[in-house]
């Protein structure tokens, strides 16, 4: 068995498993590096994808499968990066990095281990951005924007609340909504929202912390930082040879996505109308981006883009030149062993 080759990278990281876990049986196991089965008593789900990363993957070992398409935005190619998966199984760990992980911190060994993709890929932009200006004395300009889509509604992250309201979906709907455009080159733009020009990893980090502050966050019945919000960070790179004298520019933008929980709705648990209308939007936001993941890996003619906010604003870095990944998280636990499926069918369906 081989994954069906195509322009989306498909990868799987298996976490190890918390403490309140370690009562529940295991029902996932890695099989090689590209295959994993879900299984329970009578159940299981097998299945291949282009990488498998198991409990013990290293920070290190997640950068490098997407090191080479980070890169690739230095040679004029637009990037997305994703992760998908249940609330709790390590979007964030895998995007931002560990929990509680101090992002301006300097020593290195612990950057290593700790940093996730998102402060890796920015120091390696900035590091050969700096080889490029020195080298072939090209100006280069990285420029970042953070936004937030909840319910289906585009929010600056950049921006703060109105602090009139203590909840935060009260604050939400203070917050000015933001829309996608369409330039003639079939570029997307988001007119009004904030983009700053950025020297160095710790700038980009500082304003992603002020970002994360803006961000509407429930709690939810497993992690009570989780978000409802898919939450991007888009990084864009001018690049103008000979110093700016050349009046040629090559522009390519780099988007790393933390996507919402996929978790189904467990309407024992789920009164509340806000909480349904989240829920619903989220899932019907996952379910376009995944019908437009499997359009390009089937090549498909019509790509259905527009189908919401998340995939509309993604449309000028997924597919074509484009080099995307999407990493699946899942828990390696008997206790979500439902969710587990149906996070590695959404990453079977889109390879
Ligand atoms: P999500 O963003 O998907 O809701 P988090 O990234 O917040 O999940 O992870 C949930 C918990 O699991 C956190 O306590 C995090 O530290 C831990 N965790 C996630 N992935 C890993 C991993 N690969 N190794 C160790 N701990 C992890
Ligand atoms: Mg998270």
């Amino acid at each position: 068995m081989s994954p069906k080759s195509n322009g989306v990278k498909i990868i799987v990281r298996v976490r190890p498993p918390l403490p309140r876990e370690l009562a529940f049986d295991t029902a996932v196991e890695v099989l090689s590096n590209q295959e994993l089965i879900a299984y329970k008593p009578e159940q299981e789900f097998a299945s291949v994808y282009d990488t498998v990363l198991g409990e013990d993957s290293t920070q290190d070992d997640v950068y490098k499968v997407v090191k080479d398409g980070v890169l690739a935005s230095l040679s004029g190619y637009n990037n997305t990066v994703m992760a998908y998966g249940q609330t709790g199984t390590g979007k964030t760990h895998t995007m931002m990095g560990e929990h509680g992980v101090d992002i301006l911190d300097t020593d290195k060994e612990k950057q290593r281990r700790s940093f996730g993709i998102i402060p890796k890929a920015v120091q390696d932009l900035f590091a050969y951005a700096k080889v490029l200006q020195s080298r072939e004395n090209c100006l280069v300009n990285i420029v970042i924007s953070y936004l937030e889509i909840y319910n289906d509604r585009l929010y600056d992250l950049l921006q703060p609340y109105k602090k009139n309201g203590r909840d935060p979906l009260d604050q939400v709907k203070k917050k000015e909504i933001l829309e996608v455009r369409e330039d003639g080159q079939g570029n997307t733009f988001v007119p009004n929202l904030q983009s700053v020009k950025v020297k160095n990893t710790e700038a980009v980090m500082k304003l992603m912390a002020k970002g994360n502050r803006n961000r509407a966050v429930r709690h939810t019945e497993m992690n009570i930082n989780s978000s409802r919000s898919h939450a991007m960070l888009q990084i864009a790179i001018e690049q103008w040879p000979d110093n700016g004298n050349d009046g040629r520019v090559m522009r390519s933008k780099l988007n790393f996505v933390d996507l919402a929980g996929s978790e189904r709705w467990n309407t024992k648990l789920d009164m509340a109308v806000e909480r349904i209308n989240e829920l619903t939007s989220i899932n019907s936001s996952l379910s376009a981006l995944g019908a437009v993941v499997a359009a390009l890996s089937d090549g498909r003619q019509h790509v259905p883009y527009r189908s919401s906010k998340l995939t509309h604003l993604l449309q000028d870095s997924l597919g074509g030149n484009c080099k995307t990944t999407l990493i699946a998280t899942v828990s390696p636990s008997g206790d979500a062993f439902e969710e587990t499926v149906s996070t590695l069918k959404f990453a079977d369906r889109a390879s």
